[in-house]
């Protein structure tokens, strides 16, 4: 259904529950203009329906516009991934030619300063109103992207609030995943459960006051779940991440697996990619599963979990993901929210750079 294409891991913001991997990919190592020209096309010839330009920040390429007008041609829908500080009026204008479909716009609190502080990027938040006025303004659909965690949870309402104040269509409220740099952080990020259950009433409160006119997606936090999440839609099921040296993985945070050599777009087809190679088909499907999964009623509706989540917890990227209270590994949510709970509230801010640790 979907190519993500991270372009870059450079992004002017320091958030430290970025998702990316602690190892970011240098600049040097990116795909070249031409090589994603090819992967685009590859991608709409595989019958792809989606390409979701994202990073690190998409608008830190300076061809992005060409990229877009290219999968535009190719009949792909296009949608942008970004943190908005670099969507000037002139860069709104040439998305726009270029054909751009939809723009997902990101941020990091309710207000400034709190937003400038996590996001270590002084005068952010003001750039990202102004580019959500751009987004309206150009007619495009907006969503208006807050990742929730223990140092902002109680602005949810004001969060909904400002997304609804600047015009988005959707408003995505999404519990920090814990993956890269937010698993790092994990201890100053993950919330108690006093905290979810007020982000829990008013996500509520919203959707009902706002029904038919602004859909609010909200994802919630693994580590309080008794079902985990259907991740990608599944391993190789709906989706191709390809990074920004060509790496091809199932999901973002898939380097992280051991064992794995993933195939690279310098190298192979989009096509043999998906049909053939050992990356995309080792956790494809329910033959992969543990006993405990293969006889349970849910199999192909959360197909196991999270393969990263299981590595990261449990150790082992084939185990049920933790996140599922049928898991013999499921104390170690549990376990982890009570290391959170009262930890110093320091952060690691991401930053481009390789961590030992
Ligand atoms: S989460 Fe923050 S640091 Fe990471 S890519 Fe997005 S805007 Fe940049
Ligand atoms: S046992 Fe496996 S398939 Fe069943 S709910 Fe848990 S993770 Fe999902």
């Amino acid at each position: 259904m979907g190519l993500i294409a991270e372009l870059t891991h450079r992004c002017p913001l320091q958030c430290a529950y970025c998702s990316n991997p602690l190892a970011l990919d240098d600049r040097k190592a990116e795909l070249t203009t031409d090589e994603w020209r090819r992967v685009l096309g590859e991608a709409a010839a595989l019958g792809i329906l989606q390409v979701h330009f994202s990073g690190g920040e998409p608008m830190a390429r300076r061809d992005l516009v060409e990229m877009v007008a290219h999968a535009s041609s190719l009949g792909l829908y296009t949608n942008i991934i970004t943190s908005g500080v670099l969507l000037t009026d002139e860069a709104m204008a040439a998305l726009l030619a270029a054909g751009i479909d939809h723009i997902q716009l990101s941020f990091q609190d309710a207000a400034a300063p709190a937003a400038d502080r996590f996001s270590g990027y002084r005068g952010g938040h003001a750039k990202k109103l102004d580019a959500a006025r751009r987004i309206c303004e150009a007619g495009l659909p907006l969503t208006a992207n807050f990742v929730v965690h223990k140092q902002n949870a109680e602005r949810v309402g004001e969060m909904i609030a400002l997304g609804e104040a600047l015009g988005a269509e959707r408003i995505e409220i999404a519990h920090t995943q814990y993956y890269g740099w937010a698993l790092l952080n994990r201890n100053a990020l993950l919330p108690t459960f006093a905290q979810l259950e007020h982000v829990n009433g008013v996500v509520a409160a919203a959707r009902q006051r706002l029904n038919g006119r602004i859909t609010i997606d909200y994802v919630v936090p693994d580590y309080y779940a008794a079902r985990p999440k259907a991740c990608m839609g599944g391993w190789g099921n709906r989706f191709i991440n390809i990074s920004p040296s060509g790496k091809a993985l199932p999901c973002h945070a898939a380097e992280t697996l051991p064992g794995f050599q993933f195939p690279t777009v310098r190298d192979v087809s989009l096509a043999e990619i998906w049909v053939d190679s050992d990356a995309f088909s080792r956790f494809r499907g329910v033959d992969w599963m543990p006993e405990l999964c293969r006889a349970c009623d849910r199999k192909e509706i959360d197909w196991g979990g999270c393969r990263c989540q299981a590595l990261a917890l449990a150790g082992d990227a084939a185990a049920t993901d933790p996140a599922c209270a049928h898991s013999p590994d499921h104390h170690l949510m549990g376990a982890a929210v009570t290391a959170a709970d009262g930890a110093p509230l320091d952060l690691v801010p991401r930053r481009l750079r390789t961590l030992s640790a």
